[in-house]
């Protein structure tokens, strides 16, 4: 008889989102995206962190300050780093995040043919940007459904 407990699609996809923004060097937000196509293959996987080749301590982690001491010029989201690493077109493809997008990567979302969100926190609900990716959202006709997952603990284990 086959094993009983094992995870849904929902919790492996969203698994591998957190899994990848355990990489994130950001100290106050980790965020991980996970593309799949219609076939449910893995096509796409990021988490928030400066472009390539930018060495992560020359650059600040500060949330407040002036805009060139803050994280917000450099960092590139999590859904966009998954949609640049794309290894195939993502006309109809799901993106399982574990933070609703922002309007920048809503955008990015739209425009690259992905049909459906699949997210775990909301936190920035009702914040002027989440409102306006939301009406983007909705315009494109994009479906959104929010679930929740089991933390995932990982930890490295020394081995002598
Ligand atoms: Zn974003």
């Amino acid at each position: 008889m086959k094993r009983q407990n094992y995870i849904n699609w929902d919790s492996y996809f969203m698994g591998v989102a957190k899994l990848s923004s355990l990489r994130s060097k950001d100290p106050s937000t980790q965020v991980g995206a996970c593309i799949i196509n219609q076939d449910k293959r893995i096509i796409g996987i990021g988490y928030n962190g400066l472009p390539m080749g930018m060495n992560d301590d020359d650059f600040p982690w500060e949330k407040e300050g002036d805009f060139v001491n803050t994280k917000y010029p450099y960092v590139v989201h999590a859904e966009a780093n998954a949609i640049l690493n794309s290894t195939q077109d993502l006309k109809g493809a799901t993106i399982y995040v574990t933070l609703f997008p922002c309007n920048e990567c809503m955008k990015l979302i739209i425009q690259s043919g992905i049909k459906e969100i699949i997210y775990e926190s909301n936190k920035d609900h009702g914040k002027d940007f989440n409102q306006a990716s939301l009406k983007m959202m909705q315009s494109a006709g994009i479906k959104a459904r929010q679930i929740k997952v089991d933390k995932i603990i990982l930890e490295p284990v020394n081995e002598d």
